[in-house]
């Protein structure tokens, strides 16, 4: 059994691409660790185009009941993608890949759209998990109205670090940006903006050790590397924002990728560096990282491997 398309990934671009493979009447599998992606732990997703707020949990339902809708669409999950060989035979006829999965099974298929997005790179410090969701958290674009009036801290000194201190500026009461660095290193223009902002304050060569709380949020201790001193620092937020990592390991060895890992695509068709592998969302180069723009990633990756199949005269012979 060969499909057309094999799925990596249950998110917003991978359940797109599902459902117009599915529409295109493209023999799909699915294979994900789980559906929803990354935003499933956020307590309420408010700019999902046509859902005026929706929490993680019901966003990560509605992929789920719209994938499983689906004819054509076979669903293997919770599954991992470990591997990724081509198929062997003549190259010119481009004839496929099989995907091997951490259940030691093995599937084939002559196309590959892969939107295995990314993680949030962690502090992994005491406290973080237990306050995730609860005060803590890792997309302020996404969080940032949740903490109007509140006193939050930014962790990450670096671009991201600083847009998020300025998207939070203009909700939070005080925001506090800590770098671990003796001085901020991202975009220039933004450290101005971030250094000329009344409500932000930054502060400078410092380690975050613990989160505090009880139910919440409700403060942070830090390592002062400028006076060697331990301090607490009163806050009810705290922004994690330290970078990510691409899920791309099992396909790196395939396909060009860039310094963080993310693969290069085609962004009018989401073809990647390999005929026949395609990719969307998160885990491309695609500069904006948002639900829906993974999902209309995913429709254009999904589009086009119905087209590259329809000029691949293996494929033809075979419908
Ligand atoms: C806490 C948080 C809150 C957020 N809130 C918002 C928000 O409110 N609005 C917004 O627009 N964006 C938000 N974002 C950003 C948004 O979540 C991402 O842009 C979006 O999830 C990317 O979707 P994706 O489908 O490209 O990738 P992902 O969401 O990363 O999905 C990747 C999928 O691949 C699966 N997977 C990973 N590795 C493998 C593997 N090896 N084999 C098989 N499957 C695999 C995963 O289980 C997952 O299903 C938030 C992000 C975070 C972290």
């Amino acid at each position: 059994m060969i499909y057309d398309t094999i799925i990596i990934g249950g998110g917003p671009a991978g359940v797109a691409a599902g459902v117009y493979s599915a529409r295109k009447k493209l023999k799909t599998l699915i294979i994900t660790e789980s559906f929803g992606g990354q935003s499933t732990v956020a307590e309420n997703i408010e700019n999902w185009i046509g859902a005026k707020k929706i929490s993680g949990i019901e966003f990560a339902k509605m992929l789920e009941e719209h994938i499983r809708a689906q004819e054509n669409v076979e669903i293997k999950m919770p599954e991992n993608v470990v591997d990724i060989k081509e198929l062997p035979g003549d190259p010119t006829a481009r004839a496929g890949w099989e995907v091997t999965t951490d259940k030691n099974n093995s599937y084939q298929a002559r196309t590959l759209i892969v939107t295995s997005g990314g993680r949030r790179r962690r502090l992994n410090v005491p406290g973080e998990d237990k306050f995730k969701g609860k005060g803590v958290a890792y997309c302020s674009t996404c969080d940032a109205p949740v903490f109007k009036n509140k006193s939050v801290a930014v962790i990450g000194g670096g671009d991201t670090g600083l847009e998020a201190a300025i998207d939070l500026a203009q909700y939070a009461a005080r925001v506090y940006l800590i770098s671990n660095k003796e001085s901020l290193v991202g975009d220039l223009s933004i450290q101005e903006m971030v250094k000329n902002s009344e409500k932000i304050t930054v502060i400078e060569n410092a380690n975050v050790q613990e989160i505090l709380g009880d139910k919440f949020v409700s403060g942070l201790k830090y390592f002062d590397k400028n006076d060697n001193q331990i301090k607490d620092l009163d806050v009810e937020g705290i922004f994690v924002e330290i970078g990510s990592t691409a899920n791309s390991e099992f396909i790196k060895k395939l396909v060009n990728t860039n310094q963080k890992g993310e693969i290069i695509i085609d962004h009018k068709t989401g073809a990647t560096s390999r005929p026949g592998i395609f990719a969307a969302g998160f885990i491309t180069d695609e500069i904006y990282k948002q639900n829906n723009i993974s999902a209309g990633d995913g429709v254009t990756a999904a589009l086009s491997v119905y087209n590259y199949l329809i000029n691949n005269k293996t494929w033809q012979k075979q419908k």
